[in-house]
């Protein structure tokens, strides 16, 4: 049989890791398929997936600016869609299109498991409400955390966030002025690290026991993790989150979850040394 089809989705698309992190997957566990990249125009969505399907692909993940249109476009959601608001993992049958979200799950994995920091009963501090930081409130509430606080830089919407997940556990939403105390994790899910910002944060959030998690990741550590590890907490960026995404959408289209520790080990060594690739 021809190999099954996938790509990730996306404008711009052409940086992105998600067919190295596949190709190590695929031929990790054996499985015959092919993930390619695919730019869609801006307002394109719609049509480049179409005519995908049409094609005979049978899934997509989905980045940048699309994670809404495939919300809308998905036949099916995932409860954990639902929560998010946005898709970035699709899967295509007969049936109609699947739509998930594994954001969340893949920066919880991260945290939880790569960096074995473990989120129950500590006091986390979730930076954003925008595509990212909605996809991972779910799944941080799942962990059971003593406090989850969600601080933006337009406060209403932390605010409306903090009441649509009131029920599933202890949320509350804060501006940057009030926020207080020593935080166990501080996570980075706005856009100013890609502008080289700081969130308007204190010094005083960050002791040596906090983790500080920028869902960015690049060459050189963010502006935030700078920030942290000068107030001597523990720093990492989102290059695990990336990684364990990746493996969850793995596992949605073939049913089988890859191990990601050498992966992210080499995504990790060529990122850090750009010439050895
Ligand atoms: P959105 O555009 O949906 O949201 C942007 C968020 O950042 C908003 O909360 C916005 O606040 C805030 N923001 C932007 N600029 C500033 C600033 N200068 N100071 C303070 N707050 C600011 O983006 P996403 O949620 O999709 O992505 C956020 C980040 O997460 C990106 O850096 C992205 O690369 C990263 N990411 C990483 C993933 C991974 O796998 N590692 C997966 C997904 C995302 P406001 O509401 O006030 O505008």
């Amino acid at each position: 049989p021809s190999p099954t089809r996938y790509a990730v989705i996306g404008n711009p698309v052409a940086h992105s890791k998600s067919p190295a992190i596949h190709a190590a997957f695929a031929a990790q566990t054996a499985q015959a398929m092919t993930y390619e990249r695919l730019l869609a125009p801006l307002g394109g969505f719609a049509d480049t997936l179409h005519q995908f399907i049409t094609d005979g692909a049978h899934g997509a993940n989905v980045t940048v600016p699309f994670k809404l249109d495939a919300f809308a476009l998905a036949t099916t959601l995932t409860a954990r869609a639902q929560a998010a608001g946005a898709v970035n993992t699709l899967r295509f049958d007969s049936t109609g299109i699947l739509g998930d979200n594994t954001d969340g799950i893949g920066l919880v994995t991260d945290i939880v498991v790569n960096a074995g920091v473990s989120l129950r009963g500590k006091r986390i501090l979730l930076l954003g409400a925008g595509g990212a930081a909605r996809g991972c409130l779910l799944p941080l509430l799942e962990q059971q955390p003593a406090q989850l606080v969600i601080a933006n830089r337009s406060a209403d919407k932390a605010v409306a966030l903090a009441a649509q997940f009131a029920s599933h556990g202890a949320i509350v939403a804060q501006t940057f002025d009030a926020l207080d105390g020593v935080f166990d994790v501080v996570i980075n899910a706005t856009a100013a690290s890609l502008n080289d910002e700081l969130p308007p944060i204190s010094g005083t959030l960050f002791g040596p026991q906090t983790l500080a998690y920028d869902m960015m990741y690049g060459v050189q550590p963010t502006i935030f993790l700078r920030f942290a590890a000068e107030q001597g907490a523990a720093t990492r960026d989102g290059l695990g989150m990336l990684v364990e995404q990746a493996a969850e959408a793995f596992l949605v289209w073939r049913g089988v979850r890859p191990q990601t520790g050498t992966v992210l080990a080499h995504l990790t060594d060529v990122l850090r040394n750009p010439s050895r690739t």
